[in-house]
């Protein structure tokens, strides 16, 4: 048994997230830290709110609420939205924490000690009616590229380009439409990164777990060469700057970390906030001078985030020369578009994690976001493939099995499992070919490759079902009822074994089949259990229900009227 560490990309703190999001790191870190917690490893599954940064200034202004409060409110409706989902944090932790602002402060002394930090003296716009410079989206004005009007400082809305704030034509506030700027000097901390692209590149080159895309896009982004990189701002809402001994920053007031710079340290500051709210130890996850050699640390994130996350984040580590633990393992995922575009919330495009669960229940969504997921290319989400993946996988295959072997031993066996009997050929078939699709689950579960190992669940719950046909009980009941008992017994476990297998990705609906035959473990099935051979005669049982209602085409049509869907021809 090992210690495992699992962190998710942290979801930024402006509203609701979709689909997409969901199933791009925290869905697929929930399902993976489940599967390995199911083998008895011991696992600290750690995430988020990322909340400093222009957007959320801006979010909360436009919200009227200061932004310290506009963020306690968001945190708890991303909380919430990721319990209803069933994501196991064992903390979900917030960057605007005081853990935090404490390490990112002491990060930032670190490397200015071994000398990657420097000031440097940038020209930016300042806004003599607003008595504050204007960073990124706070200017807004003419695009230099299309002349669209209101293009934001730090991008282009219409033609996409991106911007300097001192690019815009005709620059006003963002904040009071002031077009009183004057572009002023202004002193701001820089990450030398280009002093430590060797030391990166040798790490990099050093890992061997990684999966191929988060390499090529680290070394791609190595080759394109790093730069110095800004690591403040003129913001009120962060982490304030300090001076090399961790007091204030003389020329350097009011000034706060770049939240790009903060957000990844969040992983370690949050485990902190859970050792402190739990009475845990966070160091010997952390530090590899105290007990985090021996852990596995694995990141799960879009593809988006992968240069951040092998370049970016490491350079902040390794120019601390600290004994941090690094990443082993990165899963990168691609993105989940809504029927071939992006999801939208003012356009109504797409689902949103609340929204998903005012139709169906969590389960429902983690199947088809696991098991068809956007994992080696990008993929749509389409309503006719959703209702398809629904109605095949969880109604017609697991649902259906359930349901008529428990009923059946219900009504003809007093509900209860039946003695009597011994198995036959039919059974040993049935435990070799169960044997190389668990085999198959746990390699790809292993492997992180979340489409196939769903693939492998289902051809099991495929081989309960052909294996009903052929033991086909209630044709032997008329004849031999020793030989039903036998193909109902073994239906029976069958029943137990696939809520086992299902648990990593449908947490809610395990447990409701394994309840049916009167079991509670859940743990992931070893290789040489006797798998058929759990459920033991005199056991009561009781059907739960319907496990999985099918999606109805009203359903789908009243669906894509609401949320969206093909664009009209
Ligand atoms: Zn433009």
């Amino acid at each position: 048994m090992s210690r495992i560490l699992v962190t998710s990309a942290l979801p930024y703190i402006n509203g609701i997230k979709h689909l997409g999001n969901l199933a791009g790191s925290m869905l697929p870190a929930d399902v993976w830290s489940r599967f390995k917690r199911a083998q008895g490893h011991e696992l600290l599954y750690i995430c988020a709110t990322d909340e400093h940064g222009t957007p959320a200034e801006l979010a909360a202004a436009a919200a009227g609420q200061d932004v310290a409060t506009y963020c306690d409110e968001q945190h708890e409706i991303q909380k919430r939205a990721g319990e209803a989902f069933g994501l196991s944090f064992d903390w979900f932790g917030r960057s605007s924490s005081v853990q935090n602002r404490r390490l990112t402060q002491d990060f930032a002394q670190a490397l200015e000690a071994s000398g990657f930090i420097e000031e440097r003296v940038d020209r930016m716009i300042y806004s003599v009616d607003d008595a504050r410079f204007l960073p990124d989206r706070y200017v807004e004005g003419t695009c230099p590229h299309c002349a669209h009007v209101g293009a934001r400082g730090d991008q282009c809305d219409n033609c996409g380009r991106l911007l300097d704030p001192t690019d815009l034509i005709a620059p006003y506030s963002a904040v009071s439409g002031s077009t009183a700027l004057e572009v002023r000097d202004t002193r701001h901390l820089y990450l030398l990164q280009t002093k430590l692209e060797q030391p990166i590149r040798d790490w990099i080159e050093s890992k061997t777990g990684w999966q191929t895309l988060a390499k090529s896009i680290a070394l791609k982004h190595l080759d394109e060469g790093l730069i110095d990189r800004g690591i403040t701002r003129d913001l009120k809402w962060g982490v304030p700057v300090t001076g090399p001994d961790g007091g204030p920053r003389p020329g350097m007031e009011g000034k706060v970390f770049y939240v790009w710079f903060d957000a990844p340290i969040e992983y370690i500051a949050a485990t902190q906030e859970w050792a402190e709210a739990t009475g845990g130890t966070w160091r010997d996850w952390w530090r590899t001078d105290e007990g985090a050699e021996d852990v596995r640390y694995v990141q799960f994130m879009g593809k988006d985030n992968v240069a951040f996350h092998t370049v970016g984040f490491p350079a902040t580590i390794i120019g601390s020369g600290q004994p941090w633990k690094t990443v082993d393992q990165l899963k990168a995922f691609n993105w989940l578009n809504w029927y071939g575009g992006k999801f939208s919330t003012s356009q109504k495009r797409g689902v949103f994690m609340d929204q998903a669960l005012e139709i169906l229940p969590a389960d429902y969504w983690r199947w088809y976001l696991t098991a068809y997921g956007p994992e080696h290319s990008d993929t749509a989400f389409t309503w006719e493939q959703f209702q398809g993946a629904i109605n095949k996988d969880l109604a017609d295959v697991l649902g259906n099995f359930v349901n008529r072997i428990v009923k059946f031993a219900e009504s003809k066996f007093d509900g209860v499992v039946p003695e009597g009997g011994e198995p036959g050929p039919v059974e040993a078939q049935l435990e070799i070919d169960l044997r190389a699709a668990i085999a198959e689950a746990t390699e790809q579960f292993e492997a992180m490759e979340f489409r196939k190992a769903c693939q492998a669940i289902r051809a099991a719950w495929v081989l309960g079902n052909e294996y009903l046909q052929e033991a086909a009980p209630w044709t032997a009941l008329k004849t031999d009822r020793d030989r039903a008992a036998v193909g109902v017994r073994t239906g029976l476990n069958l029943v137990a074994l696939f809520a086992r297998l299902a648990a990593p990705v449908l947490p809610v609906s395990a447990k409701t089949i394994t309840a049916s035959v009167g079991a509670t473990d859940l743990s992931w099935p070893e290789a040489g259990e006797a798998w058929l051979d759990v459920i033991e005669p005199g056991r009561p049982i009781a059907h739960q229900g319907v496990l999985f209602a099918k999606i109805e085409d009203v359903q789908v049509a009243d669906w894509t009227q609401r949320f969206g869907g093909a664009p009209a021809a």
